[in-house]
């Protein structure tokens, strides 16, 4: 036969058992519910990452928020050349990580316009410099081996 004693300490037990489990339950009902809320933000122009086809994440062991959630999200920013206010929209995103295979930690800074300026001057500056090599190998040419 148990004591009253016994048995109030079996239902505290029981209570705190009741109440560990619910907390559990809340804390995993709250995740999926964040998870559920960040994947159906897809009607805003967000597109799914395809973790298969990303490029390396250098020697970070953090993953960043896009891989995290599973979704590529439009990212305002300000160009650092003009600081106009452009979008990185979630399709340029994928582009980047999964076809260009740029860094998982790299994100735009440049606006569309400052960027193809800026491709522009590269090629610019690679244009005159191939110009360059071509005149110094003609002039060795027209001096010619023996001279
Ligand atoms: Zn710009």
């Amino acid at each position: 036969m148990k004591s009253n004693k016994q048995k109030r300490s079996e239902i505290a037990a029981r209570k705190a058992a009741k109440r560990e489990k619910e907390t559990i339950l809340a804390a995993q009902a709250a995740r999926k519910a964040r998870l559920e809320f960040l994947r159906s933000v897809g009607s805003r122009g967000e597109v799914p990452v395809d973790t298969t086809k990303l490029g390396s994440a250098g020697n970070s062991y953090s993953v960043p928020a896009f891989v995290e959630r599973g979704w590529y999200v439009p990212v305002d920013f300000t160009c650092k050349a003009c600081r106009k206010a452009e979008t990185w929209t979630a399709e340029q995103q994928k582009w980047w990580y999964e076809t260009a295979k740029g860094s998982l930690f790299t994100t735009a800074t440049m606006c569309r316009s400052c960027r193809r300026k800026e491709r522009a001057r590269r090629d610019e500056v690679r244009r005159v410099h191939l110009e360059g090599v071509a005149r110094k190998k003609k002039q060795s040419d027209s001096q010619g081996p023996s001279s």
